[in-house]
């Protein structure tokens, strides 16, 4: 089992590699042979909590092979039951101690919250109430302030408000979870990926270096 320090320490690295555009065939496996040996079994060093957006796919952006991370991927990386049952599959299952909420700059899902909310109510979509409903909280506020008046700063204030609440929803999602926080190590930290730069900015829950 490795450390929730040691694995948010191997997604930076990926991410570097990601971003200078350097493929490691060794840490990011991929092989017949990687593929073969995993099918006894998996051991997966991370949980990424992402957006279903095409442009975030977590085993590209960090830069991992096979068997490396357990993805769950929804719009607008919201926190549903389902989401917090299947990290908790994870931890429980497998041992992993890092959980990454992971949004990103311009996310659809949040843009279109905003938009829902900017319109008269009779004009909103059913099918994003899902969604929307579960971005909402996050961001109406945003929409009391001055910042209503700057889309670009309001989309970006957006976006990280809607991935620290999933990141504290998931803290106190389930008794498990909060146990497995509390007595065992378990880390959920909140990032946000750029799709300008492809960096990926660990901003909520990461712990002081040593
Ligand atoms: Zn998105």
């Amino acid at each position: 089992m490795i450390s929730a320090r040691e694995a948010l320490e191997r997604l930076r690295e990926g991410n570097r590699r990601f971003v200078s555009d350097i493929r490691s065939g060794e840490d990011a496996d991929r092989s017949p042979t990687r593929r073969t040996e995993l099918v006894a079994g998996q051991e997966p060093f991370a949980i990424i909590l992402g957006c279903s957006d095409s442009r975030v796919p977590a085993e590209l952006v960090f830069d991992q092979g096979l068997g490396d991370l357990f993805v769950i991927r929804v719009a607008g990386n919201i926190v549903a039951p389902s989401q917090i049952d299947s990290v908790e599959f994870a931890a429980t299952r497998f041992s992993t101690r890092l959980v990454v909420i992971m949004g990103h700059s311009w996310c659809g899902a949040v843009l279109a919250t905003l938009e829902e909310l900017q319109q008269p109510t009779e004009n909103r979509s059913r099918n994003l109430r899902s969604i929307v409903g579960r971005i909402q909280p996050a961001v109406e506020a945003l929409l009391t302030t001055e910042l209503r008046h700057d889309p670009d700063t309001l989309v970006e204030q957006a976006v990280r408000e809607n991935i620290q609440m999933s990141a504290t929803q998931l803290r106190h999602g389930s008794r498990v979870l909060e146990q497995l926080i509390q007595k065992d190590g378990l880390l959920v930290v909140g990032a946000e990926y750029s799709l300008e730069t492809g960096l990926v900015d660990f901003f909520d829950g990461v712990p002081e270096p040593d």
